[in-house]
């Protein structure tokens, strides 16, 4: 006794929710901080997986520890994403139903190695075959691409992913991995044209310069270093030392080689990461006046038909043009790859399948000055949030209350007050900025602000130097304006809003481009693209429409969950500061987390009841009364367990193990 509750202080415990201070936030971080210093950076809360980034290696994820984990209960090994990842494979084999793994936590926390330690632990654990191995090869093969031109060095991340990712991997009936798709979210493209300091813009641009081959980069015009190129030298930090462009190269070409890229793909995407325009395949001159000129359209009846008319671009304007055709030919091609990579994970197949989705997404952002892409990412965040909190704590809670158990309330913070602030029709942000951005000539920035000062001033989570008091005045800028998100407070630098929502490419760069002799390009700017009047969604509404549609998704399948925790703000392994820093509502802090074991029926009359003498061979009573002679029999202390209506909740794994295992015998 002694001897185990002095590594239970050592080590500390394993599921939350065994620990008998469950309700509070500092007995959970005391408890995530002691198992980190043993290099145990996985906890549960229940089935809910937390992990704090370990900033190393750690020798935990051999094929050795795949094989540990690999169909054994979830509860018996130490928690472990393999443990996870193997009990969500398993439930959809036996339930044949669909599945989504939320992967959340702030930038950095360590996501998107999460998903990644995920997918190879399906590629080792599924069933093999020659093509389900060819299947399996581009699942994975499908990261190191999309990382190359989605991912960046970021001040809070070297390896920062600017774009969301939700992943569906297809299984058939014997759980082999046949098939998957990809759907991106809001590429960050501002990226291609600017880059913050100490920021990088996307790998693949350095991967390239660094790495790539003689005669490639001849035949491209370039030279072996960056910082002969605008574009890749504003962070002003081309290199980082955690990253190896040169050998990361070398891994992007082969992996596209794996996912039927052929030779001339490559080539072609280069050019279009290259920036290079000359070697868009369009003649200089064109190029030229597409970038430096507008096309007017000949309106008033003076003008002859068909006249056009050009008038020059101030310098400004020229630059404009010129970051905006960057942004699109980079955009573009990013979503052309991702349905080239869907392309070729498709199952062409029609029976039927079942699906294990993973999400990872840009975490929680803050930075010293944060702009429109910011408040982007930090919307999608609080609809995760909300999502999860209806999920989880919502669904679970009228679940007991459905039962007529009586529980203690879990208080969190429902942030949907935010997610309405930001959507809500007419009067949210967006709505506000979409509006705005409807005015072009009159609308600015500050206009943009005055309106939201106007509508929403008096929200209790919105607040910018004019409605401030004293003190906060101090901290926030004529042109800020700072939400308190769920996850803490944020200030907005307002200047840009507008032109990033708007994203305007001028016309005239878009008949250029369809003159390119690059097939991508071409592709890429469709010439049956409506060169329509009406003006096309901005970005923020595009967005959220994307976001409800990925919502639609998740809802439509059973889900669990990852929570990513970062233990410093300095990238370094060792240091913990683990602090609940964005107030990450920690799940269950309730008494009563209790696994749902099932309908007392199931419970007494079906499966347990040799158990009992008295309720074997048959019980005569109701179901209630045979599962609570059933449980005196068996000894449940009675904070072990909660009677419901039609379901018996029982606190802890272990419990319903032990009870298992005596069946298991008799
Ligand atoms: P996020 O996607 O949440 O922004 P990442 O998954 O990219 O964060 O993790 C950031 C960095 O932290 C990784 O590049 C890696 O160096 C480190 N890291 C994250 N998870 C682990 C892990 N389980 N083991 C070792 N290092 C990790
Ligand atoms: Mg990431």
């Amino acid at each position: 006794m002694e001897a185990s509750l002095t590594a239970r202080d050592r080590v500390g415990i394993q599921d939350f929710v065994l620990l008998d201070a469950h309700t509070s936030e500092t007995a959970f971080l005391d408890n995530l901080r002691k198992r980190f210093h043993e290099n145990l950076i996985y906890t549960y809360i229940g089935t809910l997986l937390v992990s704090v980034n370990p900033y190393r290696e750690l020798d935990m994820y051999s094929k050795k520890q795949m094989d540990t984990y690999m169909g054994v209960n979830f509860f018996e090994l130490p928690p472990h994403i393999y443990a996870l990842a193997d009990n969500v494979f398993r439930t959809m084999l036996s339930e044949c139903n669909n599945h989504f793994i939320l992967i959340s936590g702030e930038s950095g926390a360590g996501k998107t190695e999460a998903s990644k330690k995920v997918l190879q632990f399906y590629a080792v654990s599924c069933p093999s075959t020659k093509v389900l191995n060819n299947v399996r090869d581009r699942l994975v093969l499908s990261n190191p691409v999309l990382e190359a031109f989605g991912n960046a060095k970021t001040l809070k991340n070297d390896n920062s992913s600017r774009f969301g990712k939700y992943m569906d991997i297809q299984f058939d009936h014997q759980g082999g991995a046949v098939g998957g798709h990809i759907l991106s979210y809001l590429l960050e493209k501002s990226r291609v044209v600017h880059q913050n300091h100490g920021e990088r813009n996307f790998h693949i641009f350095y991967q390239l310069v660094e790495g790539g081959e003689e005669d490639l980069l001849r035949w491209l015009g370039l030279e072996r270093n960056c910082q002969n190129y605008n574009y890749l030298v504003q962070g002003n930090c081309t290199k980082v030392s955690s990253i190896n462009d040169k050998n990361d190269w070398k891994t992007v070409r082969k992996a596209l080689s794996v996912i039927d890229f052929s030779e001339g793909d490559t080539e072609n995407l280069s050019v279009c990461s290259s920036s290079v325009f000359q070697l868009l395949g369009i003649p200089a001159q064109v190029l030229q006046q597409g970038l430096t000129h507008r096309k007017i359209e000949a309106k008033t009846e003076e003008v002859i038909y068909g006249t056009t008319v050009f008038s020059p671009f101030s310098v400004d304007h020229a630059v404009y043009a010129r970051d905006a055709l960057a942004k699109a030919i980079y955009g573009r091609t990013f979503n052309w790859l991702v349905n080239r990579i869907n392309e070729s994970l498709a199952n062409k197949d029609s029976s039927r399948k079942t699906v294990i989705g993973l999400l990872d997404i840009y975490g929680f952002e803050v930075f010293n000055v944060n702009s429109f892409e910011q408040f982007c990412i930090n919307y999608c965040n609080e609809k995760l949030q909300q999502l999860f909190i209806e999920l989880t704590l919502k669904s679970e809670q009228e679940e007991y209350k459905l039962e007529g158990i009586e529980w203690e309330p879990v208080p969190y913070f429902n942030n949907k007050i935010i997610c309405d602030l930001v959507e809500a029709k007419h009067k949210g942000i967006i709505s506000l900025l979409d509006e705005e951005c409807l005015r072009p000539g009159e609308a600015t920035d500050l206009t943009f602000l005055e309106k939201m000062e106007e509508k929403i001033g008096g929200h209790p989570h919105f607040v910018t130097h004019k409605l401030a008091d004293q003190k906060t005045r101090k901290t926030l800028e004529r042109g800020d304006f700072r939400l308190l998100h769920y996850a803490g407070e944020v200030t907005y630098c307002v200047v840009g809003f507008l032109d990033k929502n708007n994203d305007l490419l001028y016309r005239n760069g878009k008949e250029v481009m369809r003159q390119s002799k690059n097939t991508i390009i071409r592709l890429c700017f469709p010439s049956t693209e409506p060169d329509s009047k009406r003006r096309p969604e901005t970005v923020v509404t595009q967005f959220k429409s994307s976001l409800v549609g990925l919502t639609d998704i998740l809802l439509s399948k059973e889900p669990w969950y990852v929570r990513c925790i970062k233990p410093n703000e300095a990238k370094q392994p060792g240091e913990v500061l683990i602090k609940n820093r964005f107030s990450i509502p920690i799940p269950v802090y309730n008494e009563i987390k209790i696994i749902i074991c099932g309908t007392l029926k199931l419970f007494c009359s079906c499966r347990y009841k040799p158990l009992c003498p008295d309720t074997w061979p048959n019980w005569r009573g109701t179901a209630a009364e045979g599962v609570r002679c059933l449980i005196k029999y068996l000894g449940y202390r009675s904070d072990e367990y909660k009677m419901g209506r039609t379901k018996i909740f029982i606190r802890h794994p272990k419990t319903l193990f032990a009870t298992e295992d005596a069946f298991q015998v008799c």
